[in-house]
Order: C-alpha cells, then sequence, then structure tokens
C-alpha cells in the first residue's frame, strides 16, 4: 500500500515512517470530522452580516474580537467625526471585505494541528 500523505510505498503500519501521517481508516475519518465542522461559506456569511463572527465560527476568537472592535470603532468615529466619514466609511468596506475573505479562508496553516503524531 502507498500513504495517502506522501505517497511512499509502505507496510502494513499504522503510521508512515516517511512523514509520520496516520494510515489507520479510523484516524483519516476523524480528520475528515474536523475539517468538515467548519464551513467557508458560513464562516462569510456570518462576517458579511457581522464581522468578526465567522472568524469566531472558524475559532479565530482573536481576530474576530479584534474585527468586532474595529467595527464599533469605526460606527462611532462616523457618528463624532462627521466630516471625515466618507473617508472612514472607504476604510472600513475595505477592512470589511478583507474580513469577509479572512473568514472563508480560515485559521491559517500554522494554527491547523498537523500529523500530532509525527516526531
Ligand atoms: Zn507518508
Amino acid at each position: 500500500m502507498y500513504c495517502n500523505n506522501c505517497g511512499n510505498e509502505i507496510n502494513d503500519v499504522a503510521y508512515c515512517p516517511h512523514c509520520g501521517n496516520s494510515t489507520t481508516e479510523n484516524a483519516l475519518n476523524k480528520k475528515n470530522e474536523v475539517q468538515n465542522t467548519r464551513n467557508p461559506g458560513t464562516a462569510a456569511v456570518l462576517s458579511f452580516f457581522i464581522p468578526g463572527l465567522g472568524q469566531i465560527y472558524s475559532g479565530m476568537m482573536a481576530e474576530g474580537l479584534t474585527n468586532i472592535f474595529i467595527s464599533i470603532v469605526a460606527g462611532l468615529l462616523m457618528m463624532f467625526l462627521s466630516p471625515l466619514a466618507v473617508f472612514i466609511f472607504v476604510l472600513y468596506v475595505i477592512f470589511w471585505l478583507h474580513n469577509i475573505k479572512e473568514a472563508y479562508d480560515g485559521p491559517k496553516s500554522k494554527n491547523d494541528v498537523k500529523n500530532p503524531n509525527s516526531i
């Protein structure tokens, strides 16, 4: 059989000796379950309505809270600095679009739990 992570030929072992990838069906199913719990479309829609909500949904708590905070500050600035409201609004739209993309893309790979059994 072949490792479905690195493609090297391996014997009937629980973990690939080349990359440490688990070769058992059970582990592969678990991996897929974790990936399927998060829907990029749902995250994007949540952040469309409330910036940061999609990030929190995706497990990016810090980014989510930051985006909610920025939205509140931007709203207050537009109210109290009305001469600059258009300028702030344009900046906010850029932030808002980036926020939706960030929610859609999900957590960065460095935050992903990868091959916890590999050494
Ligand atoms: Zn491998």
